[in-house]
């Protein structure tokens, strides 16, 4: 993986981390966190030990999705991460604050160094597959994200409404910029199933991932729907008891590729 620096033998001694997955978006509001959420639970079914690093400090909604509301607590060793009911573990800046709804008002160089601690000070352990919920954009503080982190892929969220095209390029050549492999797209909100006829709605019009990712020479690991089902599990911390089998597609691919 890119950025092999001392700190990083030092963090090889502390965790024992196989695969580090960044999932990445143009902008916030696409579902980044909700596909990060449902990859790691549908990892975590496959056996494997599962973390999540809540990178995006300014709007964290991990802890929420999986209904964690305490405080993470610190060892000699140092912080420990707080397991999920399924026992998947998670960092964020949300279980460090004293009220989960405080604002985050740090500047870029803050952000930067907190994502750091997540990955040098949290004792991950034994750690399988690491998501990451990337900050949403490519400004600096993603850039310092991919420095700070040796990824081992990453998966871009798009929807149809996006300006796909453009996110797509720009997160393809700044994972290509740290040398980091781009796992794939996942668009997210690609259709609406009528409840009644089972037809499927493009609300925001075609999808064109297939030329993008075609042109690109990348993947495109799977669609998901709007699905009211997942809003209300997330918004009701219980991403884990919901089993639908949207991106199970990814997974595969995943575990084809990375090959832990
Ligand atoms: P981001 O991380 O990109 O800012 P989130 O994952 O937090 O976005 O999603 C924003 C909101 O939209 C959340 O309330 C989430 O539950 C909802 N949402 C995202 N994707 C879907 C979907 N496919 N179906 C239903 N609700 C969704």
């Amino acid at each position: 993986a890119a950025g092999e620096n001392d700190s990083n033998v030092e963090v090889k001694a502390k965790n024992f981390t196989k695969k580090v997955i960044g999932i990445v978006s143009g902008k916030g509001g696409v579902g980044k966190s909700l596909v990060t959420s449902t990859l790691a639970v549908l990892t975590m079914r496959r056996g494997y030990n599962v973390g999540i690093l809540d990178a995006d400090i300014t709007g964290p909604s991990i802890p929420k999705m999986f209904g964690i509301s305490n405080r993470a607590v610190a060892s000699q060793e140092g912080i420990l991460p707080e397991k999920t009911k399924n026992d998947i573990k998670i960092m964020s800046i949300n279980l460090l604050l004293d009220e989960e709804d405080t604002p985050v008002v740090w500047r870029g160089p803050i952000v930067s160094s907190v994502v750091k601690q997540f990955w040098n000070d949290v004792v991950w352990g034994d750690v399988d597959y690491l998501f990451i919920d990337m900050p949403p954009g490519t400004s600096d503080v993603v850039l310092t994200v991919f420095q700070s982190i040796p990824l081992d892929g990453i998966v871009v969220v798009t929807t149809p409404q996006d300006l796909v095209h453009m996110i797509v390029r720009k997160a393809y050549n700044m994972a290509k910029t740290m040398r980091v492999p781009v796992l794939g797209i996942i668009e997210n909100m690609s259709y609406v199933k009528c409840p009644h006829c089972d037809e499927e709605i493009r609300v925001f019009g075609d999808s064109h991932i297939d030329d993008i990712a075609a042109g690109l020479g990348i993947e495109v690991l799977g669609r998901m729907p709007i699905d009211p089902e997942l809003a209300k599990a997330s918004d009701r911390g219980e991403i884990e008891k919901i089993h639908k089998e949207y991106l199970s597609e990814a997974i595969n691919y995943m575990e084809k590729y990375l090959k832990i």
